[in-house]
């Protein structure tokens, strides 16, 4: 059968929604210093790579996994100090959870809200589940318009609210008692996206008790585990047994268990990782305030905002130089000329540093 007849067909089953979306774009990032997707940069000590290599060697990869992940689940209640009283449910990483809540939530008409700019993925899983997505556009500095999004609320009554806390791509804490407020007028559930949990001075885990509508969402991505694809909820098990419904059996691997809860038992080593990226952050930041035609933002996470006076030309240049950071000219207008660049080793971001200093100067 030739392409071309192959693709009518899937044009005329498929749904509008999914013909209409753009696959999310991963770059080629082969030979590059990779500060594009917010991972750590460190390796492991090597003890704790072999004692891995071993369990990796013994793992029933011919079994299905444990479906309850019941093990893991009891070592991220430990690490993350979770009351018994409320559930946690695991995904294959965190992106897994918002289609997961989407699915749950996309009653006919129903809304999912967010605020622009924002994670992208909010925008593309509420179309493809079929919700209508609003974004409330932030205030120039990029804190919360409260005005605009409480009228939004009041406007739009969405059953699900979306804040990334600290914001990707933008980097900042929102007011928490603007969030709370936010939490108590929304009919909806709310969920605190808490991906660069590691990197930040607040977090809401120890507000969740307090609000029968909020969720709270990590994922271990940002804290050297991008590769193992997990991320929780925590909440009321009156919302999580009704989502673990949705949860696909086995959606957490053999292996990724084995692994993620060997890497628990050593959450300190991780912990101190996030410390050093924080330390570099703070280094990166003060360099890059010192280069002339460059406007980069505070952050509470472990990547950096910045504006430059042509973003295409810094992002080509350092490709050319072999540094691999996200363009985010193009899409959001408050985003013109806006480039994100994650935190990585010191060696890396004087690399990156020295390749910008050429660019833009
Ligand atoms: N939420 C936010 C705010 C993010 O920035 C990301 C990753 N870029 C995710 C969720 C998804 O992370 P993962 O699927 O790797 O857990």
């Amino acid at each position: 059968m030739s392409f071309n007849a192959a693709s009518d067909l899937a044009s005329s089953l498929l749904r509008q929604e999914v013909l209409d979306l753009h696959a999310y774009h991963v770059p080629d990032s082969a030979g590059c210093i990779k500060l594009d997707a917010m991972e750590n940069p460190y390796s492991l000590p090597p003890d704790l790579k072999n004692e891995i290599s071993r369990l990796v060697g013994s793992a029933a990869i011919n079994r299905y996994p444990d479906p309850g992940a019941v093990s893991l689940k009891r070592k991220i209640r430990n690490v993350h100090c979770l009351p018994d009283d409320l559930e946690v449910l695991l995904g294959n990483g965190s992106d897994e959870l918002i289609q997961l809540l989407a699915m749950a939530a996309s009653k006919p008409g129903a809304v999912l809200m967010s605020v622009e700019p924002s994670f992208v993925m909010y925008r593309m899983i509420a179309s493809f589940t079929g919700m209508r997505y609003v974004g409330v556009p932030l205030a120039e500095d990029f804190s919360l318009d409260f005005p605009a999004m409480t009228a939004a609320i009041e406007r739009e009554q969405p059953a699900l609210i979306f804040i990334a806390h600290p914001n990707n791509p933008t980097g900042n804490l929102f007011a928490v008692d603007e969030l709370l407020k936010i939490i108590a007028i929304a009919k909806g559930l709310v969920v605190i996206d808490e991906a660069y949990y590691a990197f930040a001075s607040d977090s809401f885990i120890t507000r969740l008790l307090d609000y029968p509508n909020l969720l709270l969402m990590r994922t271990f991505s940002k804290l050297g585990m991008a590769g193992l694809r997990i991320g929780f909820l925590a909440g009321s098990p009156a919302w999580l047994n009704q989502l673990e419904k949705l949860r696909l059996p086995y959606n957490v691997g053999v292996l990724t268990q084995l692994v993620a809860e060997k890497l628990l038992d050593h959450h300190d080593v991780l912990l101190q990782q996030a410390q050093q990226i924080k330390q570099e952050r703070a280094v990166l930041l003060q360099q890059m305030d010192r280069i002339t035609n460059v406007r980069v933002y505070p952050s509470e996470a472990n990547f950096l905002l910045f504006r430059v006076e042509d973003a295409k030309k810094v992002f080509d240049g350092l490709k050319l130089r072999g540094v691999l950071i996200k363009n985010l000219d193009g899409g959001n207008p408050m985003l013109k000329n806006c480039l994100r660049v994650t935190v990585g080793t010191r060696s890396e971001n004087e690399k990156f540093i020295a390749a910008l200093h050429e660019i833009v100067n």
